[in-house]
């Protein structure tokens, strides 16, 4: 065969693993917002064999020769282009792949899907102990594959998952740095915030305005409406089939109108994401957003950057108050602002607000760490969380479930997700940053309701790459500079000073 013809031949195999995995996210999406309760059992082992077949394919010899074959082709290429790319990304899946037994990615896979079932009613219940035999059993595995890869600390290749590249030792570093400027800006602006009056925030909000105001808000942002859909959910996400089938979901509760708000913006900045990928990319292992860190910089961007600011609610203060005739009397766009970016340390990591989120992020952080170095026992996991709280957000947790079992990430087994939070929340400072140096009139824009020159900006230094560059590389290629906490600890050092007097 000649070059073109192995590249092709590579390309129709990837296409194929690339769809397995699209059809397995419709599993999952379909498992948190459709299925009814029954499906749980044997969706386990639909999702499982779908995971087999798919690493079978990626993992198989026959694309590892072809890869092989096209090796030298790919090094002649510019590092930039969408083939030695291509090659370049498919091969680091491929080995990864590899070194993984096909019986363990689907006990994962199967236990993981089993233990989000048992840990929804382990919450519902405050139940810790129902949950513990599946924690156990995931950390088990999650463990074992560890061990299938060379490493500097066991924790690499759980994060290497979600962050390719990315080590250890850098996210101590970058979490050690945030946790050095926030604690003291915390002290510093919690009495002033104290002040802030959030009381109206409280008041019910009818769930049929919510739904209304979400869609105006979300109609009103750039994305083709064919693209993208909507549902309800206890936990929001997004998933999206392709880059023209993105799903958003949200949740809907009388007491909370900023979880519907905020929960909604940020889903949508994950969903722009996605829907901005080149789509010459797509159906290839590079037609997706690269590392999650990155998708959460754009989430964040939408839900903080844009949403939490004053320009925002200038722009969409009418439509809150039509929504909800008579219950925000006299609050205006200012004062709704100010409400929603109340600094108050909080048990709740998806609630908190800006300034003590990393706070969340580093205790569950920290705590992972020490269960894969074997510090930490799973049992002793409740109590660990409620210390830790203590010490830094200086709160008791009243049960379980507004504690250790908060969060779905570790009954999806999904160990090493949590720091991308905070790397996302970094990114997204350092890219808005740039952002507004070269939109000097955003806030204007954003003010009058024009997203395009925001949008158009991400596109073209982040959107469309795909995985074309690690996360790294799409930030030094967007502003010049390694991935560092600067532009975020300003940015939240000006917003709060500024907020607070
Ligand atoms: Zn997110």
């Amino acid at each position: 065969m000649n070059e073109q013809s192995t590249f092709d031949e590579v390309k129709r195999r990837l296409a194929e693993i690339h769809y397995l995995g699209r059809a397995k996210a419709l599993f999952d999406w379909d498992e948190r917002t459709m299925m009814p309760p029954g499906g749980a059992e044997s969706r386990a082992e639909q999702v499982a064999a779908l995971v087999r077949v798919r690493h079978e394919k990626l993992a198989s010899d026959e694309l590892g020769r072809l890869l092989d074959e096209l090796q030298p082709f790919g090094e002649e290429l510019s590092y930039e282009s969408d083939e030695a790319a291509l090659i370049r990304v498919a091969r680091r899946d491929h080995e990864k792949a590899r070194r993984v037994p096909v019986e363990l990615l689907a006990e994962m896979a199967r236990a993981a899907s089993v233990a989000e079932n048992v840990w929804r009613e382990a919450k519902r219940r405050n139940d810790f102990g129902l949950f513990l035999p599946h924690l156990d059993r995931n950390v088990y595995l999650r463990l074992r594959y560890a061990h299938c890869f060379e490493r500097e600390h066991v924790y690499d290749p759980l994060l290497d998952d979600y962050e390719p590249g990315m080590k250890t030792s850098e996210v101590t570093a970058i979490l050690a740095d945030l946790r050095e400027a926030l604690v003291p800006l915390v002290e510093e602006v919690s009495p002033r915030a104290a002040e802030v009056d959030d009381t109206f925030l409280r008041k019910t909000f009818p769930v049929d305005g919510q739904r209304a105001l979400v869609r105006r808000m979300l109609g009103a942002l750039p994305m083709p409406s064919e693209s993208w859909r909507l549902d309800e959910t206890t936990h929001p996400f997004q998933m999206s089939l392709s880059p023209t089938d993105v799903r958003l979901t949200t949740r809907y509760d009388e007491d909370d109108l900023p979880a519907a708000v905020f929960a909604a913006l940020h889903e949508y900045g994950h969903g722009l994401y996605e829907n901005g990928v080149d789509p010459a990319l797509d159906g290839t292992p590079l037609g997706r957003p690269t590392s999650l860190g990155l998708h959460e910089s754009q989430s964040r961007m939408w839900e903080n950057h844009v949403g939490r600011s004053l320009p925002f609610w200038r722009r969409f203060y009418g439509a809150l108050d039509e929504s909800f005739p008579g219950s925000l009397d006299g609050v205006g766009a200012e004062g709704f602002f100010r409400a929603v970016n109340k600094v108050q340390p909080s048990l709740i990591r998806i609630e908190a607000d800006e300034l003590t989120y990393d706070l969340h992020i580093l205790l569950r952080f920290e705590l992972e760490c020490e269960l894969f170095e074997g510090e930490l026992e799973p049992r002793d996991l409740p109590e660990a969380w409620n210390e830790r709280t203590q010490s830094y957000l200086g709160i008791e947790v009243p049960d379980d479930a507004h504690g250790v079992l908060q969060d779905v990430h570790w009954a999806g087994g999904d160990f090493g997700y949590f720091p991308t939070y905070s790397l996302g929340n970094v990114i997204a400072a350092q890219l808005w940053e740039k952002a507004r140096e070269a939109l000097p009139d955003l806030d204007n824009q954003i003010e009058a309701g024009d997203f395009e020159p925001l949008r158009e900006w991400l596109r073209e230094h982040v959107h469309r790459h795909g995985r074309k560059f690690s996360a790294a590389e799409v930030v030094e290629r967007a502003t010049g500079r390694p991935i560092e906490v600067g532009p975020y600890v300003r940015y939240l050092t000006s917003k709060f000073r500024t907020l607070y007097g």
